[in-house]
Order: C-alpha cells, then sequence, then structure tokens
C-alpha cells in the first residue's frame, strides 16, 4: 500500500505532488474516519484557498459537518477543535516548505495531530475502494467559527498576565509573512510594554525571508532588535508552531536552547517533572532538567510522536531542537506564540535579561551530517551498523545513539522522507565532535559499500 504521511503530514508541490484531487480523496478519507464535525483551516499560501476548498468538498461528500475557521496559525486550528469538542481538524499548510510547496495536517479530536496508527487506517480507506459516499441528501454543511480570540486568550491566561506586563519588556516580533501574523502581535501586546513588527502582512510568495526561521535568515529582526532597543525578538515558521528568538544583543539562538530554558524552568516550578524530547537533542537538555529535579522521556525524531507520548503517558512539557515547544497545560502541540509567552514570563519573573539567561545554560558544540544510502539497504545498514559499534552507553530508540563517558555523543539514524543517513553529533570541543562525525561517516559509508 501507498504511503501519504511523512513525518509532518502531507506534503507536495501544489498541482504537481499535490493536487485538488488528491486532497479531495484524502479529505472524505478523513472525514470516513473521523465522521461528525471537522474544522477546517489554512495558512497564507497562494494554493491554500484552493485546497481548502477541496478539502471542504470532500468532508461534505462523506457527511462531515465543516467549521471553517479560515486562515489562522496551525496551533490556533489545534486548540479550536479541542475547546468546540470537533471530532477532527485539516489544516490546509506546507509549515516552513518554500512557496511551490502546500500540503494537509491532520488534527485528532483532542487538538494533537493524529497517531501514526490513525493515519495508517486512514490511508488504508485513500489507498483502498475510498471513502463512503453519503446519499444526495446526506451531506454536511458549513459553518464559519471564528477561532483567534479565544485562542489567544488561551495563550496568555497560562502565564502571570499581571507580572509579565509589570516588566514592560518591548518585543519585536517577525512572522516572516505567514499566519502567525495573525494572533502573534496581538499575543505580544496583550503581555509586552512596547511591540514592533516586521513582515506582518500575510504572503504567500514569502517575499522577505524564507519562511524557516534561522540564524542566517532574521538580519531584519536582528536589525530592528538593535535599533528599537528591543528586551527580545521572536520569528516564526509558516504556520507558526515553531517560534526562534534573538536576544538584547541581536543574537539568534537555536530551538534546542529556548527548549532547554524552557524546560528548565517548568521543572523547577513543577518539581520532579518529566519532560518529552526526541533522541537528537542536545545534552544541555538533560543537564538543566536533571539538575533541576526532573527528568527527560526520549522520543524517536518528529514532533508527532513527542506530541503523542505526552497524551499517552501524561507528560506535561516538550519539545524538539528545532524550536518547536510543546506546553502541555494548553496543549501538548508545538505553539509558537505558547513559547513567546513562556519566554517573556521567564524574563519577567528573573528580571533578567535574554542573553543572560541563555549564557547560564551549558555550552556544547554541536555537528550535523548526512551520508547517502539508497532506501532499500537502511534496515540492512542499520542492522549491520548496530553489530560494530561500541560505546559505554547505546540507544537505539531511534537510529543508534552512542554516548560516550566524556559526555559526547554521536546519532545516525536513517530519514524517514530522503535516501539519507542523519549524523547528529555533540560534545565539548569543536574537534571532538568533528572527529566523531569523521569516524562514524567513514564506518556507514563502508557498511553502506558492503551492502550494495
Ligand atoms: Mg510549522
Amino acid at each position: 500500500m501507498g504511503r501519504l504521511f511523512g513525518t509532518n503530514g502531507v506534503r507536495g508541490v501544489a498541482n504537481r505532488e499535490l493536487t485538488v484531487e488528491l486532497v479531495t480523496r484524502l479529505a472524505a478519507s478523513i472525514g470516513a474516519y473521523f465522521g461528525g464535525s471537522v474544522a477546517v483551516g489554512r495558512d497564507g499560501r497562494i494554493t491554500s484557498p484552493m485546497f481548502r476548498d477541496a478539502a471542504v468538498c470532500g468532508l461534505l461528500s462523506v457527511g462531515c459537518s465543516v467549521h471553517d475557521t479560515g486562515m489562522l496559525p496551525t496551533p490556533a486550528l489545534q486548540h479550536a477543535v479541542r475547546r468546540n469538542g470537533l471530532n477532527a481538524g485539516v489544516m490546509i499548510t506546507a509549515s516552513h516548505n518554500p512557496p511551490e510547496f502546500n500540503g494537509m495536517k491532520v488534527i485528532a479530536a483532542d487538538g494533537v495531530e493524529a497517531s501514526r496508527g490513525q493515519e495508517a487506517e486512514i490511508e488504508e480507506i485513500f489507498f483502498g475502494d475510498g471513502p463512503e459516499l453519503s446519499p444526495w441528501d446526506g451531506i454536511g454543511t458549513v459553518h464559519q467559527l471564528e477561532a483567534l480570540e479565544a485562542y489567544q486568550e488561551a495563550v496568555i491566561s497560562h502565564v502571570d498576565i499581571g507580572r509579565v506586563r509589570d516588566a514592560r519588556l518591548k518585543v519585536a516580533v517577525d512572522p516572516g509573512n505567514g499566519v502567525a501574523a495573525l494572533s502573534a502581535p496581538g499575543i505580544a501586546r496583550a503581555l509586552a510594554g512596547e511591540v514592533y513588527t516586521v513582515n506582518v502582512d500575510v504572503d504567500g510568495s514569502f517575499p522577505n525571508r524564507v519562511s524557516e526561521p534561522r540564524p542566517d535568515n532574521l538580519g531584519t529582526l536582528q536589525a530592528l532588535v538593535r535599533a528599537s532597543g528591543a528586551d527580545l525578538g521572536v520569528a516564526y515558521d509558516g504556520d507558526g508552531d515553531r517560534s526562534i528568538f534573538v536576544d538584547e544583543r541581536g543574537e539568534v539562538h537555536w530551538g534546542d536552547r529556548s527548549f532547554a530554558l524552557l524546560a528548565r524552568e517548568f521543572i523547577l516550578k513543577n518539581p520532579g517533572g518529566r519532560v518529552a524530547s526526541p533522541v537528537n537533542s542536545s545534552r544541555a537538555l538533560e543537564e538543566v532538567v536533571s539538575g533541576a529535579g526532573g527528568s527527560v522521556v526520549w522520543t524517536r525524531v518528529g514532533s508527532v510522536v513527542v506530541s503523542r507520548r505526552m497524551v499517552e503517558e501524561g507528560i506535561p512539557f516538550g519539545g524538539e531542537e528545532n524550536g518547536g515547544i510543546m506546553y502541555g497545560p494548553h496543549l501538548q502541540v508545538r505553539d509558537g506564540s505558547m513559547a513567546l509567552a513562556l519566554i517573556m514570563e521567564v524574563m519577567a519573573e528573573t528580571g533578567k535579561p535574554l542573553s543572560q539567561l541563555f549564557g547560564e545554560l551549558p555550552q556544547y558544540s554541536q555537528l550535523k551530517d548526512r551520508i547517502s544510502c539508497p532506501e532499500e539497504l537502511k534496515e540492512a545498514v542499520l542492522e549491520a551498523l548496530r553489530g560494530r559499534v561500541d560505546a559505554p552507553r547505546v540507544e537505539t530508540i531511534d537510529g543508534v545513539k552512542l554516548i560516550y563517558d566524556d559526555e559526547s555523543w554521536v546519532l545516525f539514524r536513517p530519514s524517514g522522507t530522503e535516501p539519507i543517513f542523519r549524523i547528529y553529533a555533540e560534545a565539548g570541543s569543536p574537534e571532538r565532535v568533528e572527529a566523531l562525525v569523521e569516524e562514524h561517516k567513514s564506518l556507514i559509508e563502508s557498511v553502506v559499500e558492503s551492502l550494495k
């Protein structure tokens, strides 16, 4: 049977891999699986109105009643599904991908992305005989659903609003012309002393920066922070579930830093608590969490896996190294604006500048690399590698992670979307991390060659 779902929903180039026909049939399959009332939202991409209409048609054809939220960030749609007691949600978005892409994220009734098992059942309907269509007089109806205001109120309700406001923080916000523009400035204004914005016109051509916030494309935000004397800057990805922070000096801090900072604060307030994280996160996370008396629950890589684990085991906090923060008391999903509110709360409570808060975290050298490996060899390569590696601690939650006594580690795992193995490594010095990557890169290459 074919596969549609990747690491996070269905993605493809519009009108090439992702067509109106595919979206209609997939939405009908989703509707047939969940039934009842389904929220439909979309991002600001040029092709999103077209695919929204296709999804609505598919859902109506199998008898679902559709609650159309219009444009909004993915976490706002997720919040709307759970708050309104709907059966499911469909978000038309390709997150941070280039403008020619689009996709669908499927949300279950609890507001969290559908589990891998649910995805498989939806695919079974899609690739099988297809969803059963309703009789002509049994098709669904469309309702408008206003979701943004309730979402913004929910986010700020999780922090000490008075305390944060009293700190009169100056915040610079860069939604990158994505749909975070519809909620992030409002959330910032509710909590800050002053708010400055750039790239706040929703524009599906992403004219000003790539929609994935990275240290190399946040120059405008960094300049805005410096010019305005802001206390912090925040940049969002295209659908607003990830955020990256800039300190008062204009320096960008990657997502593993904000994850570690917020996880530590959470454990300090909730002693003995647990934090869920994929195995590729920095060991700074484990250090600060265990230092504060909590523990890390390691999962496979992928935000949906982390979110689902949080739901299953009642883990209240989670995240990813790419800037996805999951705050369970709000919703066990990535939410870029929830992360902003929490960062502002830490700053207000400690009175410390953001550069100092980040500076207090342990610092390690990191390196990522990749090795090509034919799809059909991935399993055999992994199997052979398991027998050939040796380290004081070996984790096989996802790929193989080797943890050494000097607290350095290296992880290699087959990519779920490309014919490659990804290598991640971290160590106390740049020399050690480079040596680790080189050594294991040659090992993997020789194993791939020997199996060809
Ligand atoms: Mg995203």
